[in-house]
């Protein structure tokens, strides 16, 4: 196993990948080589986990299939970042942020629609929607009715976006994760559990960008 050792003033040990996939030590000034090597192998198996889900994610080179909306999208070059028929055109330069910028306006149309959707059916109203980078969560929801999404909502079909605008219009109501809260995403959406666990094969779309 190969890793860096990055020492600093600091009390623990601990272990991170870098942007490259490589695992780095994060050592205290007095800590022997003996006692991180000890430390590294004692972690072997998270390190191969990380690396494994590190290697999984998406690369956006022309050629890859990539999920956008539920729909498989072939990744080809063009000068401006957009969706056409099957296609996710994605200039060459600055593709990154290009693909961020597509995302972004993505997650704003399709999450408006769908706040807009069920405050019409369910008699909700919220203060503004943001769209954020946000990576730990899909979205939230302010004690002062500001709900965000992350543009990574874009990578999601439908059928979770949608759970997601359920979710954060059912905070307007219940700012917890009551039982009452559940109760009205329930009344909405009886199939919310599922939905919920859904979202777990998306994770790759917190890491990824
Ligand atoms: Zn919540």
């Amino acid at each position: 196993m190969n890793y860096t050792v990055i020492r600093k003033k600091r009390k623990m040990l601990t272990l991170k990948l870098d942007e490259a996939g490589n695992a780095v030590v994060l050592a205290p000034l007095n800590v022997s080589a003996k006692r991180i090597e000890e430390f590294v192998s004692e972690h072997l198996s998270w390190i191969q986990k990380k690396q494994a889900e590190y290697a999984a994610l998406p690369r956006f080179c022309d050629g890859d299939t990539i999920e956008l909306c539920g729909k498989m999208l072939t990744i080809c070059s063009g000068t401006r970042a957009k969706v056409e028929k099957n296609l996710l055109i994605l200039p060459e330069e600055g593709r990154s942020k290009a693909l961020i910028g597509l995302l972004k306006r993505i997650t704003r149309a399709r999450m408006a629609e769908f706040l807009l959707e069920l405050c019409r059916s369910y008699g909700f109203s919220y203060e503004k929607m943001r769209v954020t980078a946000a990576r730990g969560r899909w979205g939230s929801c302010s004690a002062k009715g500001t709900i965000s999404f992350s543009f990574r909502t874009a990578f999601l079909p439908d059928a979770l976006a949608r759970y997601l605008a359920v979710h954060e219009l059912c905070h307007t109501r219940h700012l917890d994760h009551s039982a009452a809260f559940w109760d009205e995403v329930g009344s909405i959406l009886p199939d919310w559990k599922i939905r919920r666990h859904a979202l777990k094969q998306y994770l790759w779309a917190m890491r990824c960008l």
